[in-house]
């Protein structure tokens, strides 16, 4: 007999358990409420979209597309196509005769069970899936007649054949999200936001999947809460505003040591940042033999990536640099200052970080990240910026657009370093009862304090009193409330506090007067 397995959480994701959960809801309840006070509304997105839409949103050539997203075929097709096309697809080219025909009659039956997927509307009739489909059959009946000839002859033709095979789309290809500003710009397009009231202010909170490596504070599967504000202009309140709104949320939650850095990347014109990037390759090269390998080959790859370097030996270099900011174009500068006059007049601290920047070009102008206490090297808790050419770049209107990202697991884990984490959760009244009449009224005792919302555990099976309240301080209840027979019968209920062991007597409607007076 197979031996049972353990089945473990999944490498880089985890359970949130309770009590933490209590905490997980108070970071989330506070979101939603100061949240709705700048006039956000939620919007939830599926967890995954096709894997186009990141490839573009979040670029082909990022880290997160090309390496780390967790991505899958979605076919809506029968077993039989999907096997007959694997086998197929994977065939080597046939050495002898019989192979030849061998692979001929597999792609008969591939062919088969296409034509009979396009009836059935599992395959879609689409003119790319047509073409195919005849391709397929066009150099399998080629086969037959090459066969005796040998595999100079039936090589190629096995060779196109894959070729045609592969251009049949079996269905979508899908990823798990790795963020969610990619499908909060496609639902903007989808729904036509841009006819509602501009700009649209939307935020989401929820899981995000990568394949990072897992270390503390990076997950595989963790949470991020972000807004997005959409349409509408560019102004600077309005930048301003969207960042008051993440300082505003950081200090309902009482996170310590909130640190807010923020640039101003220009925009892609020629005027402005590919002018910098040219100065900065510049720079690099004249430097190049002094940089680490991976910052040599982003002098030609990504040069503005060499600003994020963390390696001790490159600071100083770094350091000499030419800085964005003394290189933005007029209208840009004036954004950025604007946004920090805006800043500093809703009292938001801030610090100018010029080597604060962003990989691709349709960012632009504000960039912020805001750190937070105990988080060791991952202490970035929020990331965000404008990126004004998004939607577009998806398919929609051009559309202005700012947003951010927090990490609710860092959050919540600096939360937790600095003593703000989830107190113990107890019952307010754990119900000690003993005798059949007593369980009726200890019954109807937890239904009335549930509705008027205390906590109530009221044990299934009698226990001996003192077994009783040993659970109620082990689930760490404030009351045990004690009802036996004679308590029901002289309508006079004991309540102890656990804490000093005290025990007072009440009629019903006593106890909830003085519960609701001392919860
Ligand atoms: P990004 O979407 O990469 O700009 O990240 C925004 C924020 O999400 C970061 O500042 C982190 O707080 C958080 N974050 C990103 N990746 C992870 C991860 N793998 N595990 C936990 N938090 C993450």
């Amino acid at each position: 007999m197979a031996s049972k397995s353990k089945f473990q959480a999944i490498r880089g994701t985890r359970d949130l358990l309770p009590p933490e959960t209590a905490l997980w809801n108070r970071v989330e309840e506070t979101a939603h409420s100061v949240f709705a006070t700048f006039g956000f509304g939620e919007i939830r997105p599926p967890v995954f979209e096709p894997t186009e839409l990141f490839a573009r949103a979040v670029g082909g050539e990022t880290d997160i597309v090309s390496k780390e997203m967790y991505t899958f075929k979605d076919y809506d097709i029968s077993q039989e196509l999907q096997g007959l096309w694997s086998l197929v697809f994977s065939a080597r080219n046939p050495n002898t005769y019989d192979e030849t025909i061998e692979l001929a009659k597999l792609t008969g039956r591939l062919i088969a069970v296409a034509r009979s997927g396009l009836e059935s509307g599992q395959l879609s009739r689409t003119p790319e899936n047509l073409r195919a489909i005849d391709q397929i059959e066009l150099y399998s009946s080629k086969l037959p007649g090459l066969a005796n000839q040998g595999p100079r002859e039936t090589g190629p033709a096995a060779a196109s054949l894959r070729d045609a095979v592969t251009d049949l789309d079996l269905g979508d290809e899908l990823s798990l999200r790795p963020e969610a500003t990619a499908s909060v710009c496609r639902s903007y397009i989808e729904h036509n936001m841009q006819q509602l009231p501009q700009p649209v202010k939307l935020y989401y909170m929820g899981p995000m999947f990568r394949r990072e490596r897992p270390q503390k504070g990076r997950y595989r599967q963790f949470y991020q809460i972000g807004a997005e504000v959409l349409g509408g202009s560019d102004a600077p309140g309005i930048d301003a505003e969207v960042i008051e709104m993440v300082m505003t949320f950081f200090d309902r939650l009482g996170l310590a040591g909130v640190e807010l850095d923020i640039n101003s990347i220009g925009h892609n014109a020629p005027d402005c940042r590919p002018a910098y990037v040219q100065k900065l390759k510049a720079a690099l090269e004249q430097v190049k033999d002094k940089l680490g390998a991976d910052s040599r080959r982003r002098i030609e790859t990504n040069p503005l990536r060499v600003l994020d370097s963390k390696l001790e030996h490159e600071q100083a270099i770094i350091a000499t640099l030419p800085r964005i900011v003394d290189h933005l174009c007029a209208d840009c500068a004036a954004h950025y200052a604007a946004v920090k006059r805006q800043l500093e007049l809703r009292g938001v601290f801030f610090k100018e970080n010029w080597r604060l920047v962003r990989g691709l070009d349709y960012y632009m102008r504000t960039t912020f990240e805001i750190t937070a206490k105990g988080l060791g090297s991952q202490n970035a808790v929020c990331g965000g910026g404008r990126y004004d050419g998004l939607v577009e770049l998806l398919g929609g209107p051009a559309t202005k657009g700012i947003g951010f990202a927090i990490g609710e697991d860092r959050l919540i884990l600096s939360l937790q370093e600095n003593g703000k984490g989830a107190a113990p959760q107890g019952r307010d009244v754990y119900i000690a009862w003993m005798g059949e009449r007593a369980y009726a009224t200890a019954v109807r005792a937890a239904k009335d304090l549930r509705n008027v919302g205390f906590s109530v555990e009221l044990p299934p099976t009698e226990l001996k009193f003192g077994k009783a309240l040993e659970r109620a301080d082990k689930l760490g209840s404030r009351y045990a409330l004690i009802l036996g027979d004679n308590e029901v019968s002289e309508g006079s209920w004991t309540l102890k506090t656990l804490a000093d062991g005290t025990q007072q007597k009440f009629t019903e409607p006593e106890l909830l007067e003085f519960l609701k007076r001392y919860p």
